[in-house]
């Protein structure tokens, strides 16, 4: 028995650690808030927790480089042009729709509590118009400096100006009317001032500006842009690959180190949040709700509207061919990486379902880098949810700017473990939502990180499901091998 509880707790170590960090760190703040911490204590006590956010936004730069560089780059985009196209616009549709899925249940489900304030700079001036965060958006897809990008993105400033004119020159003299109260006997018992001085006239001038904060759109979008070049480079692109697959490899040896801090940093993390809350039971409340709402999206997504595109595409029924990749989802759920699972998706693909070896080949190892829908979902869903709890009202353009980054955020996630929560960095900084709220979902992320993993997986197969169905005439008829030089582990 104990020689089987030890291979338990070897194989599920961080999991077990991950749900005891919660719990120590749940106790541990509410125990604490009876000692009534001083602020300077509390932000000592802090640190370990400040160490772990650290080590989230240090890693977001070379895992979305060096993911997407050497994941895309191992395609031949050439010879295999019509399938690698049609693979990633179903991709990035998907993808799309999943964040939509998302942001629609979040508007439902509001599990942050209704919002009414816009977001605002200090002082209550609105941040920047939806049409310029659009605009925004755009540029910062091409970034006019690639080394400002990896720490600052572009942002219009909107900064207020008192119009001088008539108006604003009256606005300069007081106007104060005053008045008395007279009691029964008409002497004067009060006076009252009333001030009618009109308000300054004040406009808001939009001004090109920068805010701190990676540009992640304009990283990705140059990356893959790279990626995909040094894959049509050939044999004189091979140095750079082999460098970019090199770096890949050691970020993630780093990051798989780094998870081990994060049971710790954790503990922190949670009683620091706990410590500084006014009401940390109605923020446990929400945070429920929170996760119910990601786990309602991602069975929407991934029991109805995948299965029902697979139908739709390739008339088949779409339970028997997840019924065929059951035991890779059950690996999603147990590894939380999309990566670890892809030879089992792999297996399970060919010798259940029996997807071309080519195709699948082809499709799931670029699925593993750019197609993450739960991910995307959870993006969304969480950026929205950290607008709400901060009472802040998103417009339309601030939705739009977060769904399109969400998409981008999980284009850039490499499928390990808690990648998804490193990126959610880039959506928040987006629209100016406040980093530092990424603590209030960290306590329920090992979870959701379980579930949203499963659909990464699930999209990646009825993916290639969907593409064998699509080219079976080109590929099966006459033999053509789909060239492919990323192989799965
Ligand atoms: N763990 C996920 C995956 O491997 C990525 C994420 O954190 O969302 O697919």
């Amino acid at each position: 028995v104990l020689a089987r509880i030890k291979d338990v707790c070897k194989r599920n170590g961080l999991l077990i650690l991950s749900v005891l960090s919660v719990t120590i760190g749940c106790l541990l703040g509410f125990f604490l808030r009876t000692r009534r911490l001083s602020q300077q204590e509390i932000s000592y006590f802090q640190f370990p927790g400040e160490l772990l956010m650290r080590m989230l936004k240090m890693l977001i730069l070379p895992l979305v480089v060096s993911s997407l560089m050497s994941g895309l780059a191992a395609l031949d985009a050439k010879t295999s042009s019509r399938l690698g196209i049609i693979t990633v616009t179903y991709y990035l549709w998907t993808t799309f729709v999943a964040v939509i899925v998302g942001i629609i249940m979040v508007s439902i489900i509001h599990p942050g509590g209704a919002a009414q304030k816009e977001i605002t700079e200090e002082g209550g001036k609105p941040i920047m118009s939806s049409a310029d965060a659009l605009l925004d958006l755009i540029r910062n897809m091409f970034p006019a400096n690639l080394v400002e990008a990896t720490f600052k993105q572009y942002r219009t400033k909107t900064i207020p100006i008192i119009k001088n004119n008539k108006a604003s020159s009256e606005s300069t003299t007081r106007r104060i009317i005053v008045y008395g109260v007279q009691d029964e006997n008409g002497s004067n018992v009060q006076n009252f001032e009333l001030d009618i001085t009109p308000p300054p006239e004040v406009i808001y001038k939009s001004e090109p500006g920068t805010s701190d904060g990676m540009n992640v759109l304009g990283i990705v979008i140059f990356s893959a842009t790279m990626g995909i070049m040094l894959g049509r480079m050939g044999n004189s692109g091979v140095p750079l690959v082999s460098f970019c697959q090199c770096l890949n490899e050691s970020v993630m040896k780093i990051v798989a180190v780094a998870v081990w801090y994060f049971p710790f940093g954790i503990v922190f993390l949670i009683a620091g949040k706990i410590l500084e809350m006014d009401d940390p039971s109605a923020i446990g409340k929400k945070l429920g709700f929170y996760a119910i709402t990601v786990v309602c999206g991602l069975v929407v997504h991934g029991l109805f509207i995948l299965p029902m595109m697979y139908f739709f595409i390739t008339k088949k029924n779409p339970i028997v061919f997840i019924r065929g990749i059951l035991q890779a989802l059950l690996i999603a759920l147990a590894t939380s990486s999309s990566s670890a699972t892809l030879p089992i998706t792999f297996k399970c693909l060919l010798e259940n379902n029996h997807v071309d070896r080519r195709i699948a080949r082809f499709v799931l190892p670029v699925g593993a880098t750019i197609n993450m829908d739960g991910t995307a979902l959870y993006e969304a869903v969480a950026a929205i949810f950290i607008a709400q709890v901060n009472n802040y009202e998103l417009d339309f353009g601030q939705i739009i700017t977060i769904s399109i980054t969400a998409t981008a955020a999980s284009i850039g996630a490499a499928g390990i473990p808690q990648a998804g929560l490193v990126t959610m960095v880039i959506v928040l900084t987006s629209v100016g939502l406040p980093t530092d709220d990424i603590t209030l979902i960290i306590a329920v992320d090992w979870a959701l990180d379980r579930f949203r993993t499963m659909i990464n997986v699930l999209g990646d197969a009825l993916a290639a499901g969907i593409m064998a169905h699509i080219c079976r005439k080109e590929f099966i008829k006459d033999g053509d091998e789909v060239p492919l030089i990323c192989e799965t582990k």
